[in-house]
């Protein structure tokens, strides 16, 4: 069933809300005006980008963090990000981080931030049984990113043809 992305974000962004409030996260969503479909299970999804978005707002506990969620498409696929301006993550974690529970190592000075170490690694095992990779890249204070590529799909193509035929066709 094809469902459209914004509306998983908007779930997410609902459900984390209140946090989004209390740090005055700022959130932009960048996306194509005329939206975006994607076909497989739509829970699964949800539960990917609330776990990015999370992460971003989680790890970085300080007030007006910027967090971009985006998406495009091109005739290889559908590309997917979740970007923070953060504290971000140091080079020799990067290659470790989808890993089952493992987490970054903080200072002593830092405070102690709760979690199991588990949400990267559902991201991952969900995009891959997806067919698509997810990536990391980090320049702390700047740009940590998450970028998800799902391959077309025949399923995919097949969708937005049927669209571009029913916006051709003249209403009457
Ligand atoms: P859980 O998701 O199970 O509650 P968690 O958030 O610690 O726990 P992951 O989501 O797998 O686990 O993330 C693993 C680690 O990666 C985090 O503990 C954190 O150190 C680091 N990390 C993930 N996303 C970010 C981010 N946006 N900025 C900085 N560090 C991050
Ligand atoms: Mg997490």
């Amino acid at each position: 069933e094809p469902f459209r992305l914004r509306s998983c974000v908007q779930d997410v962004l609902e459900r984390l809300e209140s946090v989004i409030r209390q740090q005055k996260a700022e959130i932009r969503i960048e996306m194509p005006d005329e939206g975006l479909q994607l076909t497989g299970d739509r829970f699964y999804w949800t539960q990917v980008l609330f776990n990015l978005v999370e992460n971003a707002l989680k790890q970085n506990p300080r007030s007006g963090l910027k967090v971009r969620v985006g998406a495009t498409r091109d005739e290889r696929g559908v590309t997917l990000w979740v970007a923070d301006d953060g504290v971000g993550i140091p080079n020799q974690d990067l290659q470790h981080i989808f890993r089952r529970f493992y987490r970054v190592e903080k200072h002593h000075s830092q405070e102690e931030i709760k979690g199991t170490g588990l949400g990267l690694s559902i991201v991952k095992r969900a995009i891959e049984a997806h067919g698509g990779t997810v990536d990391v890249s980090s320049t702390p204070g700047e740009d940590t990113r998450f970028t998800i590529h799902i391959p077309a799909a025949e399923e995919q193509v097949l969708v937005e043809k049927m669209e571009a035929e029913q916006s051709l066709r003249p209403a009457s």
